[in-house]
């Protein structure tokens, strides 16, 4: 897919406060957007599974006290030590009994414990991340059934959902456990500022550390800022050059790039897109790094200060070795602490914008629902449809595609579209299927409005062969079943299906026939088909499908005219009895038609039967009698 313009990760924006009054208006949006993600983000973990939040309280809880547990442990063999060392040796028989060897003891306990617990948390972290994300995935999932296909048109909407789907898995147990991960820090933080405090003489160390730690974390946490805001500004770079570098590794695509010579080329324009996106990016890390070698001279400075002030205090019997490694380690841990904290504020905050992508995704409104009180629809019959002043305009675009468009298909009868391309012969199918609802105007399915009905009923009386009709990467019978999954696998039925779409020779040569698993995504054995091959297997969907209206648009655009003649005559008796809308550059199939409805920009040109509009001659003449020249040409050459 092309790369599109710079617009993912797209958020609500707090404006900025105006004035002192404006602040408080700035804090409650910017606080209040931040609980209500937040509060989001609980209850999708709690719906993941209530265990995860027993899970992660209990891990904060115990990741917040061991610290300051292992450290005062450590102090006390240290100090231990000290005294056996100052009142002289012991025999070594002694040390069996000496409470060194309990220390040691209770020391390795705590770090069994500790070991036992990390690794069942990062155990059980893992499976809890593995819930959440199917959680998510689910409910986009779920969301994106009754989603109105007009939104996937909208690109920055389209953008917004590629990121919640890439991006909201992982964030919300990531918002959680940075989260809880603050509450252990909190407590790391504060017995070890107790710690600090408590050194004889020198309580005022808690302070300066926390203040010379706070500008190396608010560099930290800024530069990170501007790293995401730049890699954000540059996406369409990282796009563009993600793009390039597909173009030569696309299976579909190297057959053009290596023919046509492409590839230098692209490679220099991917070349030229990283310059951009690189020097930028060197920059900031350059300046950040630059700022950090700064800050670092401070905080070297400082701990050097309080690390000799300490030493000087053992050095002159005020305090015991195991204090001075309890001092110096609560200096290194409330700098660290401080670091955290704000870089886990940050992460947190960053965090549930990416969870306003999913609120927004999931908050989307759809227009094309069913009503609260369907209308009955009437099946095994061929349906009246009437288009009455009906206009089309994509979403986000100025251009009325359909334009005004008044016409009646009787029940059972069989309308031939034509057009040039791009003419909204498609559309005109979308729009009467219900997949777009009109911008104006009416459709009417016997004399009801199509919104009166019950949208998955209305959907089962269609069945349709698109022109970018799915491919599956099942079996063949899947692919053919997937017409009517509705209805109770039938594999006589399959196989007539199949055979009418011509596709029988074919399939009974698979290696497997009809559970041969197609395409090579998953399956080893899996078949690759032609397009032509592919396009008869969703001819045999349309056969198998129990349907009322037949929509077949450019159903034989693939096909050799040998399987396309053959084809047409199973579809003359396929649309026995059913209303049939047929869209095909094959103008012969116009001439059974019992209507034919040229389109020209969106417009009606003409109506009307075959016969009828070659008596006119006009635009159906022209299209006509050149394709009939065409075909007589060609033939006399061969
Ligand atoms: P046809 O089937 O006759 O070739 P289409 O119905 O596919 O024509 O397209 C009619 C017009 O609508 C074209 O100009 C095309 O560019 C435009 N169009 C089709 N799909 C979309 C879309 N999803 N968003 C915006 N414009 C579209």
């Amino acid at each position: 897919m092309p790369p599109r313009g710079g617009m993912p990760y797209e958020h609500k924006k707090v404006a900025p406060p105006k004035d002192f009054k404006d602040l408080f208006r700035y804090l409650k949006e910017v606080f209040g957007g931040f609980f209500t993600r937040f509060f989001y983000v609980v209850t999708l973990v709690w719906a993941s599974g209530k265990w995860i939040m027993f899970l992660l309280s209990f891990i904060a809880l115990f990741q917040g006290i061991t610290p300051i547990l292992g450290s005062l442990i450590s102090k006390e063999i240290l100090n231990e030590l000290q005294n056996i060392i100052s009142s002289g040796a012991l025999p070594a028989s002694q040390f069996w009994t000496s409470p060194i060897l309990y220390l040691l003891i209770f020391f390795f306990s705590y770090q069994l414990l500790l070991r036992i617990v990390n690794n069942v948390s990062s155990a059980l972290n893992q499976i809890a991340g593995e819930k959440v994300v199917q959680q998510v995935k689910l409910r986009i999932m779920e969301k994106s059934k009754r989603l109105d296909l007009a939104s996937f048109d909208d690109a920055s909407f389209y953008e917004r959902m590629e990121n919640a789907n890439r991006e909201a898995g992982h964030r919300p147990l990531q918002v959680l456990s940075e989260t809880f991960g603050i509450v252990s820090t909190v407590i790391e933080f504060i017995s070890f500022l107790t710690v600090l405090l408590s050194v004889p003489g020198l309580w005022w160390s808690a302070p300066t550390v926390v203040a010379v730690s706070i500008p190396s974390a608010v560099i930290n946490y800024v530069y990170r800022n501007k790293h995401f805001r730049y890699l954000r500004w540059r996406s369409k770079e990282r796009r563009q050059m993600h793009y390039y570098s597909e173009l030569l590794v696309d299976k579909d695509k190297v057959k053009e790039v290596r023919l046509f010579d492409l590839a230098d080329t692209f490679i220099g324009r991917y070349l030229s897109v990283f310059r951009t996106y690189y020097n930028g990016l060197r920059r900031l890390i350059l300046q950040e790094s630059v700022l950090h070698i700064v800050i670092a001279l401070f905080s070297c400075a400082t701990n050097l200060t309080f690390y000799a002030l300490i030493a000087q205090k053992v050095f002159v019997g005020e305090i015991m070795i195991g204090d001075y490694t309890l001092f110096t380690g609560a200096i290194l841990s409330v700098s660290n602490c401080v670091a955290t904290l704000i870089n886990r504020s940050g992460s947190i905050y960053e965090g549930t914008l990416f969870i306003d992508n999913l609120m927004a995704f999931l908050k989307e409104p759809s227009s094309v629902l069913s009503p609260a009180q369907p209308a009955p629809l009437s099946r095994g019959i061929g349906h009246r449809v009437e288009f009455k002043h009906v206009s089309f305009r994509y979403p986000g675009t100025d251009r009325d595609v359909l334009k005004d468009l008044n016409f009646v298909i009787e029940a059972g009868q069989t309308m031939v579209l034509v057009g040039l391309n791009g003419a909204g012969k498609t559309t005109l199918i979308k729009l009467l299927t219900r997949l777009y609802d009109p911008t104006e105007g009416q459709i009417l399915l016997d004399g009801r409005d199509l919104k009166e009905y019950d949208l998955k009923s209305l959907y089962r009386i269609f069945g349709i062969i698109f022109q970018d009709f799915g491919k599956y990467a099942e079996t063949v019978e899947e692919n053919v079943r997937f017409g009517d999954i509705h209805r109770q696998p039938d594999p006589e039925l399959m196989q007539n299906a199949v055979e009418q779409a011509s596709a029988k020779d074919f399939v009974d040569r698979l290696p497997e026939g009809m559970n041969t698993p197609l395409m090579r995504i998953f399956e080893k054995n899996g078949i690759e088909l032609s397009i032509g091959q592919w396009q008869k297997l969703a001819i045999a969907r349309a056969f198998y499908s129990d349907s009322d209206v037949l929509i077949l648009d450019e159903p034989t655009a693939s096909l050799d005219p040998m399987a396309e003649q053959e084809i047409f005559h199973q579809f003359d008796r396929l649309r026995e009895g059913k209303t049939t809308i047929f869209v095909s550059h094959r103008l012969s199939s116009a001439t059974v038609a019992d209507t034919v409805l040229v389109l020209e920009n969106g417009r009606v040109e003409e109506m009307g039967h075959h016969d009828r509009l070659m008596e006119q001659k006009g635009k159906y003449y022209k299209l006509f009698t050149t394709q009939a020249e065409r075909y007589r040409s060609q033939s006399a050459q061969n």
